[in-house]
């Protein structure tokens, strides 16, 4: 395949090359994404650009290279969803709580992929607070699909996936508590990881559901988010309880291995009725290319995929409420103008501050924790969120990874009367993984409906992050579909 001359047509891989063999400058690079980033403004990726910071950053980049740097991602430039904190561009979680915070520190992932060589072009849109599917939820303003600008990017990391699809920048950050990286990105034809639970650091990544929140990269091939992904995971003992002590690993060395012999888990609770003709036709036929690739297909069964949803729509919003509590006015972001004292200043601060589905969660969350419901919802839930986790297991006795499709549909209309029970079924097929703690990712697999990009997503068991890429690159080698770009988009 021929190189690309456009920079914004360069993958992170063939970047990443081209700054090192100072073909190009980090601060030219940057200049160019920059001007792009404003050219398209209208699909509402980006929340935060300064370009000072950035220009400051990657000119620091250039000096570096020039000094020999051994940076694997030395000028890359990048952007981090508005999730992560930063201290050179502002945080709101797409929040109006957050209207003006200004965080005193970088979260983990934003200091790794820095010490990495990353350049930051600016933060990303989503939903607020991580919750929802389609980027709806935003303080800032919803974001476009650039394949279809009259439908939803997906969510919550909507302005993550749309920036990739767009090319407004190579790689990016998003997060996933239920699904978050891989609906956006399977909506949005791109490719995106979620890593196993502790893998990432959690440290300044604002909370929604502790025990489900973990980060992962963006971008348009496997070979990236593996690049990415070696970058951002790795031990944060003294910051975050729940990373792993294991070693930074090089995700991308299996990438090439051959699929000869792979076992691939088919789970048939993922092909019922729900799922919509358009995105199955998508699915089998890169289910036959695993085939033609050597891998055999296993059928499986993960019994309680239904039971995923109610699940995780007790346990989310359990955890949120109490990580939310924090939210009153006193120390971050917007407090009420007018209030009789402590107590109304909370309240009105709360309520002018969250939105209708940030409010809707803390209600719930705060009914199943409370006194006479904790047994009958929030316990019974824990003890179910265990059998999901233990039938992965037995699955992955007779295959080594699972694949399936992302979500039941492409990407929905803006502004469809959808109401919040709508969207929360369509989390179906992610919610389990989030649940197990295991890695999962969604690779383009073709198109269904209206043009629109179909994702597949790949599940592994843990730590077999490398073998999910190795799966996707392989798909990737064989199909050109993430290599396709939205029409109509002025280049
Ligand atoms: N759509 C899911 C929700 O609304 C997942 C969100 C996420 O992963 N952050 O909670």
């Amino acid at each position: 395949m021929s190189i690309p001359t456009e920079l914004h047509d360069l993958s992170v891989a063939q970047l990443a090359a081209k700054l090192k063999a100072r073909e190009v400058s980090s601060v030219e690079t940057a200049q160019h994404f920059l001007a792009r980033a404003k050219a398209h403004a209208h699909l509402g990726a980006f929340v935060h650009i300064n370009d000072d910071v950035t220009l400051a950053q990657a000119k620091a980049a250039d000096a570096a290279i020039a000094a020999g740097s051994s940076a694997p991602l030395a000028g890359v430039p990048i952007a981090h969803k508005d999730l992560f904190v930063t201290k050179d561009f502002p945080t709101t979680a797409a929040s109006k709580m957050l209207d003006g915070y200004q965080s005193p520190f970088d979260a983990t992932m934003v200091t790794r992929l820095a010490d990495a060589g990353c350049v930051t072009l600016g933060k990303l849109n989503m939903d607020e607070f991580a919750m929802g599917s389609g980027n709806e939820s935003s303080v800032h303003g919803k974001v476009l699909n650039p394949w279809d600008t009259e439908r939803v990017p997906g969510g919550s990391s909507g302005g993550s996936a749309a920036a990739i699809a767009a090319r407004l920048a190579p790689g990016v950050t998003g997060t996933d508590t239920g699904g978050s990286i891989r609906q956006p990105a399977s909506f949005c034809g791109i490719t995106g990881i979620k890593p196993t639970y502790g893998r990432a650091s959690r440290y300044g990544m604002i909370a929604f559901a502790s025990s489900l929140d973990q980060a992962g990269p963006m971008a348009r091939t496997a070979e990236d988010c593996a690049l990415l992904l070696s970058a951002m995971c790795g031990p944060d003992p003294d910051r975050d309880s729940t990373s792993l002590d294991m070693p930074a690993e090089d995700f991308s060395r299996k990438l090439n291995d051959s699929l000869d012999g792979l076992r691939i888990g088919i789970p048939q609770e993922f092909f019922g009725d729900g799922l919509a003709p358009d995105v199955r036709a998508a699915i089998d036929a890169s289910l036959k290319e695993y085939e033609k690739l050597g891998a055999k297909l296993v059928p499986i069964s993960l019994p309680r995929t239904e039971l995923s949803i109610p699940v995780y729509y007790i346990i989310a919003p359990a955890e949120a409420s109490s990580n939310l509590s924090r939210f009153d006015g006193v120390k971050f972001g917007h407090r009420a103008k007018d209030y009789s004292d402590l107590l109304d200043m909370y309240k009105k601060t709360r309520a002018e501050g969250f939105g209708d589905e940030v409010k809707r969660r803390i209600i719930i969350g705060t009914y199943v924790l409370s006194h006479g419901y904790y047994d009958a919802y929030y316990l019974q839930a824990q003890k179910i969120r265990r059998m999901i986790a233990d039938d992965f297991q037995q699955a992955f006795k007779v295959c080594d990874i699972i694949a399936g499709p992302v979500a039941p549909t492409v990407a929905w209309a803006l502004g469809s009367e959808r109401n919040p029970l709508t969207n929360y079924l369509a989390d179906i097929y992610t919610l389990s993984a989030s649940l197990a703690g295991l890695p999962g990712m969604s690779v383009p697999a073709g198109f269904g409906e209206g043009g629109m990009p179909v994702g597949l997503q790949l599940v592994g068991n843990y730590f077999d992050e490398a073998r999910l890429l190795n799966a996707a690159h392989r798909l990737q080698q064989a199909t050109d579909f993430h290599l396709r770009q939205p029409t109509g988009m002025a280049r």
